[in-house]
């Protein structure tokens, strides 16, 4: 299938079943063109923009610079609604996850990780994923359908509604500072919807966060690693998981299409790498397949090339995998001939195993209706 088919054919409904667009997710230019008909100076577009991304309202009738009567139009038209909640869940360690129902009734998951310094919320860019790597619940679950730009700057807004962080009187200290593109799916799969809906998130007048501050973690899609670089310059992570070709398409199959050589090519060309800012590596400890010694001698001589980072990611069991996760003692071992080769070499600590949160984890029950 053509990337441009695949685009349409798994595409988000653009209106609400009751037939209004949804206005979170238009940029200003959108918002200008939208207010055309209602022949209102141009200054107004900018006005709702801001009430929008800045203050985080849901309805149009909290916009008191906005007249009474353009308000009420505008709500005919438009909708400010989020996502309705279909589960909360808090972890032991204060992770909390939420199932957020779309308004066609599908499912997404999103996951924020309080820590002393920074919160991070991991947002979902696909239901279910087209690639099936072996060790990813995800995985499991066929890909229902992409995420609008909307869908996934709503996750963001949800969480700041939730976190009750919409600025008031000045900015406030915000708790989540962090936003990672690794829940379910596989964003380069869904790049134009993430390019739209990071332009928003990034934009100093949107939810100005930080583009060093939203990692996008991606299997490996060659070409949009490219596109992606040049258009956004998120921070990037890609899912290595395995220091050979062999290996790494037994348990990625998208390996196959984009092998080894070509995936560190585009990560070498990513935009602002240096020894400050490497390019992080992801890698799953999974017993017996890709955490022996000479795996961890391999990584080190492939990942010379590039300053990189492996972030090793224990293992996260679910229903039905077939791996086990090594055990610590060897995990710490194989970190330490990274970490002597000098490629930092960070454990991630897993959070919210206990509701199933953790990397990997993520799965929901819905499912692709035939069309
Ligand atoms: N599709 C993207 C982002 C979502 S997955 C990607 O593959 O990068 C986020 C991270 O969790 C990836 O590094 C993925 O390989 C890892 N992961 C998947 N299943 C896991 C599991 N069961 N335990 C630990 N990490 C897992
Ligand atoms: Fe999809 Fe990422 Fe899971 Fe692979 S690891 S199946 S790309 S979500």
């Amino acid at each position: 299938m053509s990337r441009s088919s695949h685009a349409s054919k798994f595409a988000a409904p653009k209106r609400l079943p009751d037939g209004r667009l949804p206005l979170i997710g238009c940029n200003i230019d959108e918002i200008t063109e939208f207010l055309a008909p209602h022949n209102v100076p141009s200054y107004r577009a900018k006005q709702i923009y801001h009430w929008i991304y800045q203050r985080g309202v849901t309805t149009f009738e909290a916009m008191s610079n906005v007249p009474k009567d353009l308000r009420a139009s505008l709500d005919q038209e438009f909708s400010l609604a989020r996502p309705e909640v279909a589960r909360h869940q808090k972890s032991n360690d204060g992770t909390q996850k939420w199932l957020l129902k779309m308004p066609d009734g599908q499912l997404v998951e999103i996951v924020y990780i309080p820590e002393e310094t920074r919160g991070t919320l991991c947002i979902s860019s696909q239901v279910g994923c087209t690639l099936t790597c072996k060790f990813c619940h995800t995985g499991t679950q066929k890909l229902v359908r992409n995420l609008g730009a909307a869908e996934m700057l709503h996750q963001i807004m949800f969480a700041r509604d939730m976190l009750d962080e919409w600025p008031k009187d000045g900015q406030p200290d915000r708790t989540l500072t962090n936003v990672v593109l690794m829940g379910m799916g596989e964003p380069l799969y869904n790049y134009e919807n993430i390019r739209d809906a990071m332009r928003i998130a990034m934009d100093p007048d949107g939810l100005a966060i930080s583009k060093r501050r939203i990692t996008l973690s991606t299997s490996g899609v060659v070409p949009q690693i490219i596109q992606c670089g040049e258009e956004l310059g998120l921070k990037l992570a890609v899912s290595l998981h395995a220091p050979n070709d062999a290996l790494r398409s037994e348990i990625m199959p998208i390996n196959n299409k984009y092998p080894i050589n070509d995936l560190l090519n585009a990560c070498a060309g990513y935009p602002d790498i240096s020894e400050h800012n490497r390019v992080t590596f992801e890698y799953v400890m999974l017993d017996g397949v890709n955490d022996s010694i000479e795996n961890a001698k391999e990584l080190t001589q492939i990942l010379k090339r590039l300053p990189s980072k492996v972030n090793i990611i224990p293992f996260n069991p679910w229903p039905g995998a077939e791996y086990t996760c090594t055990p610590m003692p060897r995990i710490k071992e194989f970190a330490k001939i990274l970490e002597r080769a000098g490629i930092p070499a960070p454990i991630r600590k897993t959070r919210g195993e206990d509701i199933l949160a953790a990397c990997g984890q993520l799965k929901t029950d819905s499912e692709r209706a035939p069309r």
